[in-house]
């Protein structure tokens, strides 16, 4: 397996080097050259197979030949393993008010409560085997509107020959959620709380990976989900819930809250690997870029408002590139245009054929914060279950698609007692919390506060990196 970049000039690699490259050299995002394909013998065969058994037989053709079957399968082992449901990614049935053969995929079970454990474990290891493998160190530098953050950081400590600094927006990040980053007790591990919003973290952080020279000298590393890697491990779950619900031909479709848009990528990547995916649904709350991209054919970056479901309040979804590449048909300089102008307009108008490629598989919808709020209250008083506000974004989207073939589930993409304070407003009740979280805040705290300033950011990653 070859990797080229959406941008077209940086050099062809093999895993390995993508792995710790992050973004490419020329601005771009690394993807397959092709797609390796599974027939529907194989997807037949993973409805009796173990988790970690399915991402063994999916992620080889991706890590190799920079990994063997046998070292990923080991990895892959330990990673799932730190989950605490047997079937690491459980599928429960949603009630028949919100429609016929309606799912939810719970992605939460991981170390930090969050889907982003999912990838994030495997990561880790993956990042420890081959700077082992070359004698060397990294330092990886993050941005996080709340979920990646822990996940990485639970990823990451205490591992060889990795510093790592995570940039969050100071205040916009829950209780919990900067509880969970700030806590954890491992010298390796530095907080960092920008005066900004999630965009400016990310663009604190692709500043600094632009900046070769500066990147080269602290040997920069990337867990955000522009890193190829986190892709691939999200499509697992796509082939596990798809198989145990439904037969290897059967149409199913997926509503996916989306922020980044790494996780649904993931589940186009599986489409494109021969899971026969009928609609992918992209679920915003009111920062709804993608939405409104997909209506109008123009993305066009507004104002983040802040919202219940902070890792969606994104503008700018990174991992779109990865798609807008494959929809233009690789065509690379065409993305370094589009993008080019997109970052100094604000805007960019989809060619035709991008735009309907784009509604050929995707449909795409919006919650409000009140729809929201009343997703999370009806499943509370019919069911007695809790709804974290992202899931609850994808569920109200889900309400409104009359027309999937075939089953459909959504993504629920992290634990209730995350967002209680959200959830216990919608409900009345406080969801019950895990003990993991309740312990957290007779912890201390470790984090510092930064301005949204390039080189100041720049000098504090150059101390803390081991370079
Ligand atoms: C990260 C995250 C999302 C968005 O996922 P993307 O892959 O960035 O689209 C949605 N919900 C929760 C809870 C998250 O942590």
């Amino acid at each position: 397996m070859k990797y080229q970049s959406t941008r077209g000039e940086a050099p062809v690699l093999e895993f390995s080097d993508v792995l710790l490259a992050g973004l490419a050299v020329d601005g771009g995002l690394y993807v397959p050259t092709d797609f390796p394909t599974l027939k529907p013998s194989d997807l037949s065969a993973f409805s009796e197979m173990s988790y970690a058994e399915v991402a063994t037989k999916v992620l080889t053709p991706f890590v190799s030949p920079s990994i063997n079957s046998n070292e990923l399968e080991t990895m892959i082992e330990r990673s799932y393993s730190t989950f605490r449901h047997p079937d690491v990614v459980p599928v429960r049935q949603l009630p028949t008010e919100i429609g016929n053969d309606r799912y939810l995929a719970e992605l939460y079970w991981g170390p930090t409560f969050s889907f982003k454990d999912v990838a994030l474990q495997l990561l880790g290891r993956l990042f420890e085997h081959e700077l082992s493998r070359r004698n060397t160190g990294v330092t990886i530098v993050g941005a996080t509107s709340g979920d990646t953050g822990s996940a990485a950081i639970e990823a990451c400590k205490n591992r060889d020959g990795i510093e790592l600094i995570m940039l969050h927006p100071r205040g916009r990040v829950s209780d919990v959620q900067r509880r969970q980053m700030t806590t954890v007790e491992s010298s390796n591990i530095h907080n960092v709380a920008i005066d900004g919003t999630f965009d400016d973290c990310q663009d604190l952080v692709k500043a600094m990976f632009s900046d070769l020279q500066f990147r080269e000298r602290h040997k920069l590393a990337a867990v955000n989900s522009i890193n190829w890697a986190r892709v691939a491990a999200q499509t697992v779950y796509y082939f596990t819930t798809a198989t145990r619900i439904a037969g290897p031909n059967e149409q199913i479709s997926f509503c996916v809250p989306t922020g980044n848009f790494g996780n649904i990528h993931a589940g186009y990547i599986a489409s494109r690997m021969g899971l026969p995916i009928d609609r992918l649904i992209i679920a915003s709350n009111h920062n709804d870029i993608l939405t409104r991209t997909h209506l109008s054919g123009v993305m066009k970056i507004e104002d983040v408002e802040p919202s219940t479901s902070p890792a969606m309040d994104i503008q700018v979804s990174s991992n779109f590139e990865r798609l807008l590449f494959e929809l233009s048909g690789k065509d690379g300089s065409w993305v370094a245009a589009a993008m080019a102008d997109f970052r100094s307009s604000g805007s960019m108008k989809l060619p035709k054929s991008v735009a309907r490629h784009l509604r050929d598989l995707f449909d795409a919808g919006q919650a409000s914060e009140t729809e929201v709020d009343q997703e999370i209250s009806d499943l509370y008083e019919t069911q007695k279950e809790f709804l974290d506000p992202h899931t609850a974004v994808g569920v109200n989207v889900i309400r409104r698609m009359k027309s999937l073939n075939g089953p459909a589930v959504v993504m629920a993409t992290a634990h209730p007692a995350k967002f209680n304070s959200v959830v216990e407003a919608a409900t009345g009740v406080a969801p019950p919390q895990p003990d993991e979280i309740v312990g957290l805040e007779n912890r201390n705290e470790r984090c510092v506060n930064l301005p949204n300033e390039v080189s100041v950011v720049m000098d504090f990653v150059a101390s803390a990196s081991n370079q």
